[in-house]
C-alpha cells in the first residue's frame, strides 16, 4: 500500500470526484469531506477489492445497471452462507422432530400389538377356546378323510357332525350357563386390564410439532423467496400508484419478466385519459402492466397480460396460451390480491377495441370508451376466490372517474 505524500498515512479511499480520482488516506479523507466532498465517494479501497461493484456503482454508468449494483453490493458469500447454516440448521430440527415421531410411532404400534396379542392370549385362556379349537379342528380332520366319501360314508359323517356339534353346544353351554359368573368376572377384569393398559400408553402426537413446523416452513419459504430476489435485484423502476415492494411482487410473478426493462409508455395524467391517446402509446404492444387509481377510492388496481394489445375496431379476443395474465387489486390495508386467467378462459385473455379502453376478460376489467369509466367483476374469466369479498366490497363494480392509468411495457 502506497503511503500519503502529505501525511505519511497508509492511503486506505479511493476519492471519486465527477472528474478526477484522489487516492488518499484517512487524514486526506477527512479534508476531502470538510472541502465539500461527498462522504458517498470516498470508497474504502479494501471494500472495492472484494466487490468490483462498489466501484461501479458510484460511477457514471447507466443508471438502472447502477441500481443493480448497489442493490446486488448487499448480498456477499458471507452473508449466503449465514442464511445457509441458519435455515439448515432449522431444518434439520423439523427433520429431527419427524424422526422422533417415527420412532414413537413405530414403538407405539409395536406396543399396541403386544398389548393386544398379550390380551388375546389370556382371553382364549378363560374361555378354554383349545376345546373349541380342538372340536373345529377334528371335524376339518374328518371332511378331509371323507372327501371321496360315497352316501354311505354320509351318512356316518353326519352322526360325526351332530356329535360334534352337541359338544361345541355343551361348551358354549359353559361360558353363557355352568360357568357364567366365574368367566364373565374373568373376561371384564381382563377388558378392564387390556383397555387401562391402552389408555395409559402414550398416543404419538404430531399436534405439538405441527404449529412449529407450519409456522417454520412458511417462515422459510417467504425467506428463501426473499434471498432468491435479494441475489437477483430488479433494476430499478418506480410507479406512482403501487408501493414500490408490491410492484417488485407484480414484476416477480411475470415469469422470465424478472431481470427485463420495465418501460412506463403510457401515463393517463401526461398523456391524457382518452382512449386515441391511449391505443396511440400502446397499439401493437405485448407485455403490458396497467395499474390504474380512481379519484375517491385508495385502491390501486389492474392487469398484466403477455397477449400483444392489436388495434383493432372490431371487439376480438386475444389468447395468453401459457395463462400468465392476471389482475390485481391493492388495497390500503390488506396485502396485494392475485386473481389469475382461468384455464378455461386463456383464449380470452383480454379483448382489443380500438374504440374502447383496456378490457380483460369477459367484464373482469374493463375501461369504457370515454377512458373515466368503467367496470369490475373479477370472477368471469379471471378467478377469484368465493371467500374473497374484498374487492366487490371496496371497489366496484362500477368504476367511476379514473385519475390515473400507468402503463408499463415489460
Ligand atoms: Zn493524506
Amino acid at each position: 500500500m502506497e503511503i500519503c505524500a502529505m501525511h505519511q498515512g497508509d492511503i486506505k479511499y479511493i476519492i471519486l470526484d465527477k472528474n478526477s480520482v484522489k487516492l488518499a488516506c484517512t487524514e486526506c479523507k477527512d479534508d476531502g469531506i470538510t472541502e465539500g466532498c461527498e462522504p458517498d465517494q470516498c470508497i474504502l479501497i479494501s471494500k472495492v477489492l472484494k466487490l468490483p461493484e462498489v466501484l461501479l456503482s458510484k460511477i457514471n454508468i447507466d443508471s438502472e445497471l447502477k441500481s443493480f449494483f448497489s442493490n446486488i453490493l448487499k448480498e456477499s458469500k458471507e452473508e449466503l452462507s449465514n442464511f445457509k447454516n441458519y435455515w439448515l440448521k432449522q431444518l434439520q430440527e423439523i427433520k429431527t422432530a419427524l424422526e422422533n415421531l417415527i420412532c414413537e410411532t413405530d414403538n407405539y404400534i409395536d406396543t399396541l400389538t403386544k398389548m393386544l396379542s398379550g390380551y388375546r392370549i389370556e382371553l382364549k385362556r378363560i374361555i378354554k377356546f383349545e376345546i373349541f379349537e380342538q372340536y373345529i379342528k377334528a371335524n376339518v380332520n374328518n371332511y378331509n378323510i371323507d372327501k371321496m366319501g360315497s352316501a354311505i360314508i354320509y351318512k356316518n359323517r353326519n352322526e360325526i357332525n351332530s356329535q360334534l356339534e352337541l359338544k361345541i353346544q355343551d361348551y358354549i353351554n359353559q361360558i353363557t350357563q355352568v360357568n357364567k359368573d366365574e368367566i364373565q368376572k374373568k373376561m371384564e377384569d381382563l377388558v378392564l386390564d387390556y383397555k387401562n393398559k391402552v389408555i395409559n400408553t402414550k398416543v404419538p402426537s404430531s399436534i405439538e410439532i405441527l404449529n412449529s413446523f407450519k409456522s417454520g416452513l412458511e417462515e422459510f419459504q417467504v425467506a428463501v423467496t426473499e434471498k432468491s430476489r435479494l441475489v437477483n435485484p430488479l433494476l430499478s423502476v418506480v410507479s406512482s400508484l403501487l408501493s414500490p415492494s408490491n410492484f417488485q411482487d407484480i414484476l416477480y410473478k411475470i415469469p422470465q419478466k424478472q431481470s427485463a426493462k420495465c418501460t412506463l409508455i403510457y401515463q393517463g395524467s401526461k398523456d391524457g385519459f382518452e382512449t386515441i391517446k391511449f391505443w396511440n402509446k400502446i397499439q401493437n404492444k405485448s407485455n403490458l402492466l396497467m395499474i390504474m387509481k380512481l379519484k375517491n377510492n385508495v385502491c390501486i388496481f389492474g392487469g398484466y397480460s403477455p397477449c400483444q394489445w392489436l388495434k383493432s375496431s372490431q371487439p376480438q379476443f386475444i389468447a395468453d396460451n401459457q395463462g400468465h395474465s392476471f389482475l390485481f387489486i391493492q388495497n390500503k390495508s390488506v396485502q396485494m390480491q392475485y386473481y389469475p386467467i382461468k384455464s378455461d378462459f386463456k383464449h380470452q385473455a383480454i379483448s382489443v377495441n380500438q374504440n374502447y379502453g383496456p378490457l380483460f376478460g369477459k367484464n373482469d376489467l374493463q375501461i369504457f370508451s370515454d377512458f373515466k369509466e368503467g367496470y369490475i367483476n373479477i370472477g368471469q374469466h379471471y378467478f377469484r376466490d368465493p371467500k374473497d369479498n374484498q374487492q366487490s366490497l371496496l371497489l366496484g363494480p362500477k368504476l367511476t372517474e379514473i385519475t390515473e392509468c400507468e402503463v408499463y411495457e415489460l
